[in-house]
């Protein structure tokens, strides 16, 4: 366990405020804050999960999913224990809402960043990928793999909430080169009463990390009668390209019942393709279906003459091309190597 950062003392006693996410948790001592994993030892805030890993693998970039950002290639991926958001339909609730569903802290192996950053170089993979559970709650070993992989020439994504903070998001400025970023709803409400979260604190972290370099994707889970009306998803896909720019890739992708959210049926196929639909016409390039079989939904397509440039199934890639359209040779965004 070490000491965090992004902590101040809160009054006269040993009452700690953690500064590392939007909610700003006043954390009394021996206790946690809202994620379970940023606790206050006799007045310093310290983490569970600096070195902590729960989950540990080789994923294709694909399944991030990032579509333009080395596609075809294969990424170390970790993920620690504990999440910023309680969403009812997490589908990594095993790790991400264990500490604070159960108050039990099931350690995972300790790794730390120069194991990481060895290891992918070992496997010969040109990226790392924090995810499975939100990579705020795990900053500090976020940073440190950061230094290490700049060090080591490799990249580092993250899959990610949006829900950091403004100043530790900024302290990740050449630490971080990609990241796939959850835009679960356009409304307060949802992200409120269904998340635990806060739209505006993502909104404004998906336009500082546009503004910081890193290479976005956008994702949204669409769950039949909560977020799936042509009027959400197409303020969702107004955003993205009035913020964002039109060639940021959004991936629509179908729910299916888990956690906390077992009444509602999976999202039909029809449903997915239609929010492609919806995006494409708000002028976004680059929009995929996902957790469906549309292999079209899938396909990149250049934006200039429609030709096809990337196949995929599922997180496979096909047939590829070097970042230009192979009929036309207009570029395509992302970063292809
Ligand atoms: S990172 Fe955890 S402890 Fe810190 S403010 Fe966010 S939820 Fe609270």
């Amino acid at each position: 366990m070490r000491e965090a950062l992004f902590w101040e003392r809160a009054g006269d006693d040993l009452d700690v405020r953690c500064t590392l996410c939007f909610h700003k948790c006043l954390v009394k001592p021996g206790k946690a804050g809202f994620c379970g994993v940023r606790v206050n030892r006799e007045g310093t805030l310290c983490t569970l999960v600096d070195d902590n890993v729960a989950s540990l693998a080789l994923d294709p970039v694909e399944k991030k999913p990032l579509f333009h950002f080395l596609p075809g290639t294969a990424t170390l991926s970790l993920g620690t224990l504990g999440c910023n958001f309680a969403c009812k339909f997490c589908q990594n609730s095993q790790i991400s809402r264990l500490p604070a569903d159960t108050g039990r802290f099931r350690k995972g192996t300790a790794v730390d960043a120069r194991s990481l950053v060895e290891l992918a170089l070992r496997k010969g993979v040109p990226s790392i990928s924090c995810t499975y559970n939100e990579p705020t709650v795990f900053y500090e070993l976020v940073r440190d793999i950061g230094e290490r992989a700049a060090e080591a020439g490799l990249r580092v994504v993250l899959v990610t909430n949006g829900s950091m903070a403004r100043e530790p998001l900024l302290k990740l400025k050449g630490l971080v080169h990609a990241a796939n970023v959850d835009l679960k709803s356009f409304s307060p409400d949802f992200y409120r009463n269904v998340c635990s979260g806060s739209l505006t604190s993502v909104l404004d972290n998906l336009v500082t990390m546009k503004e910081m370099g890193i290479w976005l994707e956008v994702t949204t889970l669409v769950i039949p009668g909560l977020n799936d009306s042509d009027r959400e998803l197409g303020q969702i896909a107004a955003f993205i390209r009035n913020n964002l720019g039109s060639d940021t890739p959004w991936h629509v992708s179908a729910f299916f019942p888990c956690y906390q959210m077992l009444d509602r049926p999976r999202t039909d196929p029809a449903t997915i393709h239609r929010a492609c639909e919806t995006g494409r016409a708000a002028g976004l390039e680059y929009v995929y279906g996902g957790n469906v079989a549309n292999r079209r939904d899938e396909f990149t397509f250049c934006p200039r003459c429609h030709a096809l440039c990337v196949q995929r199934v599922g997180f496979a890639v096909l047939s590829s091309c070097d970042g230009t359209c192979p009929s036309c040779g207009a570029p395509l965004a992302g970063v292809w190597r």
